[in-house]
């Protein structure tokens, strides 16, 4: 069988391995060290001015860091958008606090910032005002971040942005991930780039980055021996791993334009095809570095469903996969107060990720090509 198409894997851009293997000559094999230090000014250089980037173990560790930093604590509500991959919503739980779920909205498939004032409204009604928000950039689509930011604002209700999906999407002009109260990236072995596993936390103060960094190396108080007044984490990055998002910062650029060429590639493929649509921006001011390109299929108009088109990949070893199952439909989230209809139920139901890779080469373009034959 031919070797697999896998929907995002790890594209190395070439001088990773320099970087990692001044780690070893150099002897910094540990969670600190002159690449870790390296990747984060090239992050904030990235992101922008004034931002400040604390390199961590993974975008989990940064939500949880996040909440932790925004006084997140046990019996606190916390508004997750529900159509997100479960690690948004985990860290709630870890701090002992309650996900209330909110659905999405059909242009971005991101948070409704109308459900979102409904929600607040009747969480403060029935007696609790959410203690944070989090917001995502699902498949790297920017959300409407300046509608929740101002109805955030309204009810002084800080926002956590998962900006895991998409570093290098712009809203606005602005980069993802410099939104929020606290934004987060992952570079997970499947995202954009990836440092095998790591994530990072975006901060606006000098101040709360040192805070997270602080938290994330054992809470260590200034004292000649240990001491601790504050729980602390495990949580920041290797200096080896570090070397690899060194490297794939260099590439980066690059790598958006890529995955953008692939959803291009589809929405070409697609084109003639009535009851398949290819998610794209809803406007302008919306720049997704289309982390995975994705499809909604209307079986009605087209008489296959999301399901006949995975079958049909999986038969030339072709990855596909449906869009994420929403979280108040998860059996470990049942008992979550959810806001909102059916939108990301409907997505989930019909939705489909293809490979977005941004190493497919001609052939392998051309192998998905030939398999979604019966289906373009
Ligand atoms: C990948 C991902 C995370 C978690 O990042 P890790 O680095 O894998 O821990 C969080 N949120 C979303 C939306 C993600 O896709």
């Amino acid at each position: 069988m031919s070797n697999k198409i896998y929907l995002s894997s790890p594209h190395m851009g070439g001088t990773e391995q320099k970087y990692v293997q001044e780690a070893f000559e150099t002897n910094w094999i540990a969670p600190l060290g002159p690449n870790v230090t390296g990747f984060e000014s090239d992050l904030e250089s990235y992101l922008s001015e004034g931002k400040n980037v604390a390199a961590l173990s993974s975008g989990t560790a940064a939500i949880h860091l996040a909440l932790i930093l925004l006084g997140v604590s046990h019996g606190d509500e916390v508004i997750c958008q529900t159509f997100t991959f479960s690690a948004s919503a985990n860290p709630i739980v870890y701090q002992g606090a309650t996900p209330v779920f909110v659905d999405s909205e059909p242009e971005t498939w991101n948070m409704c910032p109308n459900h979102l004032e409904a929600t607040i409204k009747d969480r403060i009604k029935k007696g609790k005002k959410p203690k944070a928000i989090i917001a995502v950039h699902l498949y790297g689509m920017p959300c409407k971040i300046e509608a929740i930011t101002r109805v955030a604002q309204k009810y002084e209700i800080p926002v956590v942005e998962d900006s895991a999906e998409a570093l290098g999407s712009t809203y606005n002009g602005q980069k993802c991930g410099t939104f929020g109260t606290i934004g987060i990236l992952s570079f997970n072995g499947n995202k954009i780039i990836t440092t095998s596993g790591g994530g990072a936390l975006v901060a606006h103060t000098p101040k709360l980055k040192e805070k997270a960094v602080f938290l994330a190396t054992q809470a260590r108080d200034e004292a000649p021996h240990y001491q601790h007044s504050n729980i602390g984490y495990n949580y920041r990055l290797s200096n080896v791993c570090a070397g690899i998002g060194r490297g794939q910062m260099e590439v980066l650029d690059k790598h958006v334009a890529l995955r953008r060429d692939m959803h291009q590639f589809y929405k070409e493929l697609f084109a003639n095809r009535e009851g398949v649509t290819v998610f794209e921006e809803p406007s302008a001011t919306y720049f997704s570095n289309h982390w995975l390109s994705c499809i909604v299929i209307d079986p009605a108009i087209t008489g296959f469903n999301p399901q006949d088109i995975v079958s049909a990949l999986a038969k030339d070893n072709i990855e596909s996969r449906p869009l994420w199952k929403p979280m108040h439909l998860q059996p470990v989230f049942k008992e979550a107060p959810y806001y909102g209809g059916t939108i990301a139920e409907n997505l989930f139901k019909t939705g489909l990720c293809l490979p977005s890779g941004s190493n497919l080469s001609m052939s392998e373009k051309n192998r998905i090509n030939k398999a979604l034959e019966y289906f373009s």
